[in-house]
């Protein structure tokens, strides 16, 4: 990952959607590497162990779910799906298969590469460790365990903590509520959405400057929550 030039995987089978993202990934100094299908694009992930992979869905061969499932069966690098499909239930079978992010066709090239950037830092930051996280003048410390705001002590709860250790480690990354609440309060309970609609209320309570317009924990309507952490 300290790579200058990190590689980025591309799969996806329209010749001018590739020739787009191989033109404005190697502008912005990454090496592309392009499969046509589901199934070399997955064997591509092998050999050239990319350090982030943009997968679409509707391939020739096999789904590009299935290309994440396989990639995932090894590897924890960013994927980003890049999808014309713009149905939730899509993206959350997409990021409960273990994508990271989401981009619909349609797609602005400046977004994408913004999610690009986002994924290969979380990336990093994932590899370092716990993170402290800031929120405007919040503070939480995972591993202590301690928030501040303003300089004072706020009481976090120790399903608040989870919540935002589990969010943390995909910063910038949405997360689907499955995930949520299948790593928070488990298995049994991977359908009970009203829980996190009432924490994430009371962490934003906590710890967003304006609750009602938070900047740091964003709702992604049906499909889950993203935590946005100032740098
Ligand atoms: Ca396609």
């Amino acid at each position: 990952m300290a790579d200058v030039h990190p590689t980025v995987l591309v799969v996806e089978d329209e010749p001018e959607i590739r020739r787009i993202l191989r033109a404005t990934l190697g502008l912005e100094g990454y090496r592309v590497v392009e499969s046509a299908t589901g199934r070399r694009g997955s064997i591509d992930a092998g050999t050239h162990k990319p350090d982030l992979a943009i997968v679409d869905l509707a391939l020739p061969d096999i789904d590009g779910i299935e290309v994440i499932r396989r990639i995932r069966e090894w590897s924890p690098m960013p994927i980003i799906v890049l999808s014309a499909r713009v149905q939730e239930r899509s993206k959350i079978d997409a990021l409960d298969a273990g994508a990271d992010d989401y981009v619909t066709k349609p797609f602005g090239v400046g977004e994408l590469l913004a999610r690009v950037r986002a994924a290969l830092r979380g990336a990093l930051r994932s590899a370092a460790g716990t993170p402290i996280l800031r929120f405007g003048n919040a503070i939480v410390d995972l591993e202590k365990r301690v928030a501040s705001r303003d300089g004072a002590t706020v009481r976090l709860t120790p399903i608040e903590f989870r919540l935002l250790a589990t969010l943390a480690k995909h910063p910038d990354m949405v997360v689907t509520h499955r995930q949520l609440l299948t790593q928070v309060w488990g298995p049994t309970h991977a359908a009970d959405t009203h829980y996190l609609r009432i924490y994430m209320k009371q962490l934003r309570d906590k710890l967003e400057a304006d609750p009602v317009r938070p900047r740091h924990l964003l709702t992604e309507t049906g499909i889950g929550y993203r935590m946005v952490p100032d740098e």
